[in-house]
């Protein structure tokens, strides 16, 4: 039995990366990204540095604006609110996580909508839901453009999607629809009900997007099965995914590898979000 096709994001990512980068050099003006770190969270930290590097490899400025841990909730928003107005700022990203004392709900709903390159903006969100265009989620966005490059119609495929977070499963089970798929998406309430098994068992797509290593055991995967798995779980110095990895790898046609899969294209799509939000308001 063959092993499955390895689809790594970063050949993906370098092809789209053309297209943003000649797109950027048609702007009147460099496109700009306002990037806002609150507090000192090592994760955000590390996003910062791989979004400021990708930026300057394609035409971007990326501008960061550091607020301190303390920063209350209402002076975020106001900072926000400032960035809106500002006629250099294309596009606007508030790194993830937030100190516990801020909500991030509101936070991305005072984000003007079309500055709003993470597509986090109940408007954008709305767009995705009436499959108009609009900004929609960077992970999501990415997966879409993996299951793309691997040429396989999606129309009437059983795609199954574990994880049901408003930036990876639920924006990608309204993706899929507006390709045909049929889509069934499962949570936590799958699992407790005993049936995650059976659903995955008849997934020709399947993708998962949870947090928990080896929540997908790799002999439930269909043969031939496209596996995109979104997962990102530190083990020790590892990073692994949620899928069972090489089991799944025996059955599949296609399976991301973790790291390397979703990841280097998250940056490009928001990249590419913040190119098209440039493009529309020069
Ligand atoms: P989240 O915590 O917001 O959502 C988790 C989802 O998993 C929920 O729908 C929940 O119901 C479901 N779930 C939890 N336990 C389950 C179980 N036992 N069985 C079935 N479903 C279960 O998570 P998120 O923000 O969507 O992130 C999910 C994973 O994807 C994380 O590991 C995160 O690090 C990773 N991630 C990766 C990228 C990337 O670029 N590669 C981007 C975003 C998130």
């Amino acid at each position: 039995m063959a092993l499955a096709r390895l689809l790594e994001g970063k050949p993906v990512a370098e092809k789209i990366k053309l297209e943003i980068k000649s797109q950027a050099q048609k702007l009147k003006q460099q496109p700009v990204l306002a990037s806002v770190l609150v507090g000192d969270n090592p994760g955000a930290a590390s996003y910062v540095k791989s979004q400021a590097k990708t930026a300057l490899e394609l035409g971007i400025i990326y501008k960061l604006f550091q607020l301190d841990k303390d920063t209350t909730e209402q002076a975020l928003i106001d900072f926000i609110l400032k960035l809106n107005l500002d006629k250099t700022v294309n596009g606007i990203i508030v790194q993830m996580p937030l100190p516990q004392h801020i909500d991030c709900r509101k936070i991305s709903e005072s984000l003007a909508p079309f500055k709003d390159v993470e597509g986090l903006h109940p408007e954008n969100t709305g767009k995705l839901f009436l499959s108009r265009s609009g900004f929609a989620s960077c992970t999501a966005s990415a997966v879409m453009e993996l299951l793309n490059s691997t040429g396989v119609d999606l129309y009437g495929k059983e795609a199954v999607v574990v994880g049901h977070s408003e930036i990876a499963g639920k924006p990608l089970a309204f993706l899929l629809l507006d390709k045909f798929a049929t889509v069934t998406v499962c949570h936590i309430g799958t699992s407790k009900a005993g049936k995650l098994e059976e659903h995955v068992r008849r997934a020709e797509v399947l993708i998962v997007a949870v947090g928990k290593a080896g929540l997908i055991k790799g002999d439930w995967v269909k043969e031939g099965a496209i596996v995109i798995d979104v997962g990102i779980n530190r083990i020790g110095a590892k990073i692994i995914g949620d899928v069972e990895f090489e089991k799944a790898q025996k059955h599949a046609a296609y399976i991301t590898p973790v790291p390397g899969g979703v990841g280097p294209l998250t940056v490009t799509m928001l990249m590419r979000n913040l190119v098209e939000a440039a493009k529309l308001q020069q």
